[in-house]
């Protein structure tokens, strides 16, 4: 049976990672990785499927096991990638995809060296600004504030097994697709 792969995306806010992943989970590539987390349900969200939710002292429990490729703290709520979980999917030669950040995705590469690593560009910083502003969910300090980050970011991308521009939906998913079937043939040839 032929392995699936992980694969860790991580980019600036808006730079369109959600719609490249979505798409490819439509174009069933692959799924989501269910993280765990301590935060209360949101209305319309499903066990199983949106998180794992469980409390604290589960949460901590799990640490102690070493059951998380890597877990953050937002917002004084806990979240963790489980290895069981990807595990379970890439065994049974499904891939998993996961949208974490800086931190989370170089984390994951120290433990789980074979997870593949992609950083999403933006075709350019005036492009980002643009589509942040776009979306008309921000306030000009959150779009400020957003694209501050966005260039600390962008100086991680060398750390990363490979970059991506998003210049339109399509061609970014064309890449992904091709580097995940140039390193399902590496894994299973291994
Ligand atoms: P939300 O509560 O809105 O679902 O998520 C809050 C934040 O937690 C988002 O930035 C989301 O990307 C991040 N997040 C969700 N799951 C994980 C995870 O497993 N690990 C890390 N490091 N962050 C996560």
């Amino acid at each position: 049976m032929n392995k699936g792969v992980f694969i860790v995306v991580s980019g600036p806010s808006g730079v369109g990672k959600d719609t490249l992943i979505d798409e490819l989970v439509k174009e069933e590539y692959g799924i989501y990785s269910v993280s765990m987390t301590t935060r209360k349900r949101r209305e319309g969200e499903v066990e199983g499927e949106d998180y794992f939710y469980r409390d604290i002292d589960t949460f901590e429990d799990y640490i102690k096991n070493d059951k998380f490729l890597e877990y953050a703290k937002y917002n004084n709520n806990y979240y963790g990638t489980l290895k069981d979980f990807v595990f379970d999917k890439i065994n049974m030669g499904i891939n998993v995809f996961a949208n974490i950040d800086v931190q989370g995705a170089l984390q994951i590469k120290k433990v789980f060296p074979e997870a593949v690593s992609i950083f999403i560009m933006p075709p350019s910083f005036e492009e980002l600004e643009k589509r942040l502003r776009n979306r008309n969910t921000d306030s000009e300090e959150d779009i400020i504030n957003r694209l501050n980050i966005a260039k600390n970011e962008i100086t991680y991308k060398d750390k990363y097994d490979y970059t991506v521009i998003n210049n339109t939906v399509d061609k970014a998913v064309i890449d992904i697709k091709n580097i995940i079937d140039n390193e399902k043939k590496k894994i299973n040839t291994d």
